[in-house]
């Protein structure tokens, strides 16, 4: 385990504005509440966050970064809290371990393989500061060093899993390639233990064999581009036993010989002399078409830059060879780190020493390849998104402020249609409730479509609205056409005449209409008067006249008791074909009066409404309504009452256990009047219909706190 002098000096050697203080405290501050917690292996808990810090250090991160890593499980482990973090360390410092805490509460929930490139963009999404995951691919990097120390293997195989699909690629994307390596060989050790095995041994094998034959060529090669004055250095890499199995996977081939699992590197000091040294390989050699990468004018969406190629070499013997400038290799080797470090980092004063997030993501921007780059040049795209579980744990993405609805629809447009209701993280939730990242949601959903048009309100994207409007479109069509029938059959039996849709067919050529739906979808929703197709089947009644009178509705009281039959309202959609008028809240067994509002279908107001009175209305426009079999849920319908209660304790706490027990709930409340001995309250309480009313009425009468209740 790092000392905290080794640490502290490690960190002073490359950044001359290290916060020494702060980074020592940090050492001891984390040391002290980790105690006596221990590892798996039996270590103390604190030499975790040590390495941590150690391998952060190794890549010459900010002292930001490096306390941040001494602090990073403080939160979660100890007893500790964020708010400690703050009073100790600062703003930047209690931010950064936020963001770590945060996406610890990630670990282990990407079990699903197809999920892995949206759960990369949830870390990234949850990361803000780009120092939170470099401080997440240390952590795991150690974990992962570590991980034979856990003894159920299940636990290590999800752990290893989840590094390779996850992390490993982060860790590229970052520039960070050797961790990338070691991730990816550290999982391969777990998941495919004897697989790993038995390419080592291959390896081992083809080593002894073939030593001289590797170094022969090296040879080879070193005396040509001596022969051309090139100055260089050249070495030789093992590939790891994951990328030769990964080879091994794609190409379905074996590896035979030493070339293929031996590459050269060739450093030289500039562009120039790479692609000199590239030159001449390629005059003296052969290559192999379709191998050389030029990736020094189109660098690797992380900044990697590089010409590759593989040539038929000395010897007659396949090898890969890299060419690249020292800066180049630097960078291969320290991913992000190396832009601060070695480029213009030296304005760290005027407190922009992390102008280098940003040079990363500009470098990234270079790219030519859309798809790839996304990921960190995207990352603020990502701060507009919010990623989401499924019950069974798949993620989902959507839109910021996204709502439950949102969600619904993008799983299925059936679950969306059928929603009722909505758990987020196992509670019941409003679905105007906005989703934060991390989320599980849960649609509770019904047997049959339950949406309404309220529900453009409670989503914000395309498909939801999209597939909401046109359910709404087809639904209020058949309605329309519900309604226009059932008016249409209505008038006929108040002016006493049989129905017969085969008379009505024959005078559509009259509306311009081919099919008897149409007319009926368009006297549903109000464009055609009833009247009128009595007057055009049979000219000679003088119905017309009478009933195309414009009226005032509050004289039509007479008249509705000419009214005989009546409209059903089972099966139409409030709010579609159907409406409650706000000024009056009829609910189902109030006496009411409809009248047909032009594109809209039914307005349904209290007999006894004031403002109904005021409305002027054709007199055919009027019908008689029936509540009978309205089916109606707990909150479709609203009624205002006004109590007056007594002025004592208890009395408020009375008045609502009486509407709970009654099975109502109150949506709005009041207080209108205050007196020394009374209060006068105005309530809306939701109510099933008359009756239910009448029976919360007649128990809030019991109480001896209320003096009287009315309904308004
Ligand atoms: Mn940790």
């Amino acid at each position: 385990m790092l000392r905290q002098l080794e640490l502290v000096e490690k960190v002073k050697a490359y950044d001359p504005f290290v916060e020494e203080e702060l980074l020592n405290k940090a050492y001891v501050f984390s040391m002290r509440a980790h105690g006596s917690q221990t590892r798996a292996s039996g270590d103390p808990y604190f030499s975790h966050p040590v390495e941590v810090a150690g391998i952060l250090a190794d890549h010459k991160f900010d002292s930001k970064t490096i306390i941040t890593a001494l602090l990073h499980d403080v939160v979660e482990d100890t007893k500790y809290k964020l708010n400690d973090i703050e009073k100790n360390f600062g703003n930047e410092i209690s931010y950064l371990v936020d963001g770590v805490t945060k996406l610890s509460k990630f670990e282990g929930r990407s079990d699903k393989f197809n999920q892995a490139e949206n759960f990369r963009k949830l870390l990234l999404a949850t990361s803000k500061d780009i120092r939170v995951l470099l401080v997440k691919l240390a952590d795991r990097l150690h974990n992962m060093r570590t991980i034979h120390h856990i003894r159920n293997e299940d636990k290590r195989k999800k752990i290893a899993r989840e590094t390779m699909e996850i992390y490993a690629p982060l860790a590229e994307r970052l520039g960070m390639h050797e961790i990338r390596i070691e991730l990816d060989d550290l999982s391969f050790q777990v998941l495919e233990p004897d697989i790993r095995d038995s390419i080592i041994k291959r390896l081992n094998l083809l080593r002894s064999q073939d030593e001289q034959l590797f170094d022969k060529i090296q040879k080879k090669i070193e005396e040509l581009l001596k022969k051309n004055d090139l100055e260089f250095e050249i070495f030789g890499r093992e590939k790891t036993p994951y990328s030769i199995w990964k080879k091994m996977k794609i190409k379905s081939v074996n590896f035979s010989q030493l070339s293929d699992i031996l590459a050269l590197t060739i450093l030289v000091d500039d562009i120039s002399n790479c692609y000199k040294v590239l030159g001449v390989l390629h005059q003296v050699y052969s290559y192999v078409p379709g191998r050389f990468k030029d990736y020094i004018s189109t660098p690797k969406p992380n900044g990697y830059q590089s010409l590759h190629t593989t040539l038929m070499g000395p010897l007659n013997q396949k090898i890969e060879v890299q060419v690249r400038s020292f800066e180049m290799n630097r960078r291969a080797e320290l991913g992000v780190a190396a832009h601060w470090i070695y480029k213009d980092n030296i304005d760290v004063k005027d407190g922009k020493q992390f102008r280098w997030i940003r040079q990363i993501l500009d470098i990234l921007d270079f790219s030519k390849e859309p798809e790839d780059f996304l990921e960190l040049t995207k990352m603020q795209m990502y701060q507009d998104q919010v990623f989401v579980f499924t019950p069974k744990g798949d993620l989902v993405s959507l839109p910021k402020g996204a709502m439950p609805l949102d969600f619904a629809f993008s799983v299925h447009t059936d679950i969306g249609l059928n929603c009722m209701g909505v758990k987020i993280n196992n509670s019941i939730k409003s679905l105007n409730t906005k989703l934060k990242n991390g989320d599980q949601v849960e649609i509770i959903t019904g047997k049959s479509p339950s949406f309404s048009s309220e529900w453009l309100d409670l989503s914000i994207t395309g498909k939801a609205k999209a597939c909401i409007k046109r359910y709404i479109l087809i639904k209020e069509e058949e309605d329309f056409k519900k309604l226009g029938k059932e008016i249409l059959i209505n008038h006929f039996k108040n002016e006493k005449i049989r129905y017969s849709e085969t008379n009505i067919n024959n005078v559509l050529n009259n509306f311009k209409l081919k099919k008897i739906d149409e007319l009926y979808s368009l006297i549903g929703n109000g464009t055609i008067l009833p009247s009128k197709i009595i007057s055009s089947l049979f000219p000679e009644k003088k119905l017309l006249e009478n009933n195309e009178k414009v009226i005032l509705l509050n004289k039509v009281k007479e008249r509705k008791e000419d009214l005989k039959s009546s409209i059903q309202l089972s099966g139409l959609t409030p709010g579609m074909s159907i409406h409650y008028a706000k000024c009056c809240l009829p609910i189902p067994g109030d006496d009411v009066l409809a009248f047909i509002a032009e594109g809209k279908g039914l307005m349904i107001h209290h007999e006894a409404c004031e403002d109904l009175k005021k409305i002027k209305v054709n007199k055919s426009k009027i019908l008689k309504v029936s509540w009978d079999r309205i089916s109606s849920k707990k909150d479709d319908f609203i009624a205002k009452i006004n109590v007056s209660i007594k002025n004592k304790i208890g009395s408020l706490g009375n008045l609502s256990s009486i509407i709970g027990k009654s099975k109502s709930n109150i949506r709005n409340l009041k207080i209108t009047d205050r007196t020394n001995d009374f209060f006068s309250i105005n309530l809306e309480i939701d109510v099933l219909n008359k009756d239910h009313l009448n029976k919360i009425l007649g128990s809030l009468r019991t109480s001896e706190y209320i003096e009287a209740v009315t309904r308004l």
